[in-house]
């Protein structure tokens, strides 16, 4: 971000600051790249090439002894800028961004652990990841053991010689629940563990796991990083050989889930806005859930910044604000919830979240009818047949609500 020349004075005129003193909401606009080398052009340029032509042979092998600067699945200009920006902004030294989420998991998993290790996870996690290791992990020699990290001192009977990974997300996919990142860092770490955090949920703007003592950070940049529901990305971010270890052998050879550098420029641009947008994902979402709650048809609403939640004490240490993720259900429990998803008129009925638009989403209903396909398919510990989860977007809460209640209204 240091701009080097006179005629960068046009349009940054003296700044004394250094990029360290900058404000998160700065550097997610800022960080990362300098226009001056790409003709003062404002907005990162997309890169769409698949290789990288050099002058001589000499040229050519001294960019494969620097680890390669040789092809687009291991370098591309633009998605540098997005990893060299989230890596800033998560407070970490280094990141690599993937083509999803699933991509980043998979990208940590097949890359730090091998047959014989052990994988610690929190007993509930985003479906898909659950998926994995169940189904696919153990087929490669690894052992999973699924814990409750609620309370943090279950690891300490957990954690073998063998263990290589504790693994969660928080706030926990569907339930909003939230685990403690400092409490389980320090007992993971007195025993030589690294903890990883998927912090999809909060995004960096409200929640960076690294300063609580988490080793790594993983994103969906699907959800609110990018922020628009039009573009798939993952992300890993933490120390600096880690994440070599990652690029160098997990993207380059192992999953080979290279990003598109079309979809890095539109995960820019979503980054741009992503501190407003959390926040008014934030207040509009705390607004809701407290209408929810109140409504005579609604049994419990989960939300981490209300006064119900019973993990509301270690949402406020280690979250700046609540993001827009809540869960709640019904008396008139997985019928209700179908009813009164289909009355819904403005909220999209849909799976992801983080977008300008709100989605709503069932996880009973879907998972039955995965049945069909996957024999295997089940909800995940913790979360009810009853269970809503609601990405809150950017819309009037108001308008919201007044949706929300026209649905409920004829379950009360
Ligand atoms: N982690 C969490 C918490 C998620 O909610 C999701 C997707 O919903 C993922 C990871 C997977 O991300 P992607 O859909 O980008 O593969």
């Amino acid at each position: 971000m240091t701009r080097t020349t006179d005629q960068t004075k046009m349009y940054a005129p003296e700044r004394s600051q250094s990029d360290a003193d900058l404000g998160f909401a700065t550097r997610a606009i800022h960080f990362g790249y300098d226009p001056v080398g790409f003709s003062n052009a404002v907005q990162p340029p997309v890169f769409l090439t698949s290789t990288y032509g050099f002058e001589s042979v000499a040229a050519n092998e001294a960019a494969a002894a620097l680890g390669g600067k040789l092809y687009a699945r291991e370098y591309n200009p633009t998605t540098e800028i997005l990893e060299k920006r989230l890596a800033n902004l998560e407070g970490a030294e280094a990141g690599l961004v993937v083509a999803s989420g699933m991509a980043a998991f998979g990208t940590l998993i097949l890359s730090l652990l091998s047959q014989g290790d052990e994988l610690i996870v929190h007993k509930t996690l985003y479906a898909n990841t659950l998926a994995m290791v169940e189904q696919a992990v153990p087929r490669f020699g690894i052992k999973v053991v699924a814990v409750d990290l609620s309370e943090p001192n279950n690891l300490d009977g957990a954690i073998t010689d063998r263990t290589r990974l504790v693994f969660f997300e928080t706030p926990v996919n569907p339930l909003s629940r939230i685990l403690d990142i400092a409490e389980i860092a320090e007992r993971a770490h007195a025993r030589g563990v690294k903890i990883a955090v998927d912090s999809t949920f909060a995004s960096p703007a409200l929640q960076r796991p690294l300063e609580h003592g988490a080793d790594i950070v993983i994103h969906s940049l699907t959800k609110y990083i990018n922020g628009h529901g039009d573009a798939l990305g993952g992300a890993v971010l933490g120390d600096a050989k880690t994440l070599h270890t990652l690029h160098e052998t997990g993207l380059r050879y192992i999953t080979g889930a290279a990003l598109s550098p079309m979809s890095a420029f539109m995960i820019l641009r979503g980054l741009k806005t992503l501190t407003i947008r959390m926040e008014r994902h934030s207040a509009t979402a705390l607004t809701v859930a407290q209408a929810l709650e109140v409504h005579p048809a609604v049994a419990w609403a989960s939300y981490p910044f209300l006064d119900s939640h019973p993990d509301q004490a270690i949402a406020r240490k280690q979250m700046s604000k609540g993001s827009g993720m809540l869960a709640f259900g019904l008396h008139a429990g997985f019928e209700g919830a179908r009813r009164m998803m289909d009355r819904l008129n403005l909220i999209t009925r849909a799976v992801s979240l983080g977008d300008a638009d709100s989605l709503i989403y069932h996880p009973a209903s879907l998972t039955r009818a995965r049945k069909s396909i996957r024999k295997d398919a089940h909800l995940a510990d913790g979360v009810g047949e009853d269970l809503m989860r609601l990405s809150v977007g950017l819309e009037d809460a108001e308008d919201l609500i007044v949706d929300l209640r026209q649905a409920l209204d004829v379950l009360r």
